[in-house]
């Protein structure tokens, strides 16, 4: 039988949830809903499903819903879905804050429901290349920077951007967190816009973090330094480069894996979970630890 799913908010990030969900094997996209009805009843009519502008007259028709809401509202929205007994993927971050995060998460155990987190890069080709190659790093340092979109002014930028190194930086270094600090600040709305953070971990890795929604262009790299060897990934070109000592020479490689699109990935990997009630890869614990972790930094460079 179909999965049947419905997606919540089709704004920016929604309507491709609508649009890959309509196109998976065994997935019958119920519904969308929006309290913007117009953009409710277009993907509606794109993708040949019903239009709803309250979520709650939706949910009772689905297995399982996608939550494409402002973080703002994640909580609110989810806690309903849960309460009517449905799986759910939230984008990221889980919530806006964590004991918003706390309850979510204890309470999708308590209904046994599946509960994944929309923290895309896990998803990305270059990253899982990469996972097998790295053992041990030393130093990882990320840049995340976007063209200003008016976009997530909800949040700070560790929580629109930032969130997506800090939870794939933990998901790479297999040692607690022993020290932080950051630098950053709000320029052009009313919440922090550049930020940069330092991440110590017990067994001595570091970790250099950068995320600005104020570059005249787009960068996301990833750069990881262990005795071995230096790999450097492109999240958006999907590619890797190692470079490895020799001896006394250094080589290196090109890695390019077969082009995948990421979210597709990620929504398919949610529906395998809910059909077969597997643990998410990136489930509500690990999506609330970036989550606890992005606050922090918040917190510091809001003293
Ligand atoms: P958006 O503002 O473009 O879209 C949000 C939509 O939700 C809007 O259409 C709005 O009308 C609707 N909405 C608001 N409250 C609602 C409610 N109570 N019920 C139903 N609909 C409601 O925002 P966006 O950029 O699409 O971001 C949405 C979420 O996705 C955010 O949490 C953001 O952090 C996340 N996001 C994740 C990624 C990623 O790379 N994983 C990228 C972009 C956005």
């Amino acid at each position: 039988m179909a999965v049947r799913v419905g997606v919540i908010g089709v704004g920016y990030l929604g309507k491709h949830h609508a649009r890959i969900f309509s196109g998976l094997e065994d997935v019958e996209l119920v519904g969308v809903a929006d309290i913007n009805e117009t953009a409710a009843s277009g993907i509606a009519q794109t993708y040949n499903c019903r239009a709803f502008s309250d979520y709650a007259e939706m949910i009772g028709l689905c297995d399982a819903v996608s939550i494409v809401t402002p973080t703002t509202t994640h909580h609110a929205v989810a806690m309903d879905c849960i309460s009517a007994g449905k799986d759910l993927l939230i984008e990221k971050p889980i919530t806006a804050g964590i004991d918003e995060a706390r309850e979510v998460v204890a309470a999708a155990e308590r209904g046994k429901l599946i509960l994944q987190v929309g923290h895309l890069e896990r998803y990305n080709p270059g990253v899982i290349a990469a996972a097998g190659m790295i053992t041990a790093p030393r130093f990882i340092e990320s840049e995340r920077l976007s063209p200003f979109m008016g976009r997530a002014g909800d949040v700070d930028v560790t929580l629109d951007l930032m969130i997506h190194d800090i939870d794939i930086v933990l998901s790479l270094v297999d040692s607690r967190l022993s020290r932080m600090s950051a630098i950053g600040e709000s320029v052009i709305t009313e919440r922090i816009d550049v930020a940069k953070a330092w991440l110590e971990f017990e067994n001595g890795c570091k970790a250099l973090i950068t995320a600005s929604r104020l570059s005249p262009e787009k960068v996301r790299t990833l750069r990881v330094f262990q005795r071995d060897a230096y790999i450097s990934i492109d999240y958006q070109k999907q590619e890797l480069r190692r470079f490895r000592r020799k001896g006394t020479e250094i080589t290196s490689e090109v890695i390019q894996p077969e082009n995948r699109e990421p979210l597709k990935e990620e929504l398919q990997d949610f529906i395998g979970c809910v059909r077969y009630r597997r643990k998410p890869a990136v489930s509500g614990t690990e999506a609330m630890n970036a989550l606890d972790v992005a606050l922090k930094i918040t917190d510091m460079l809001k003293d």
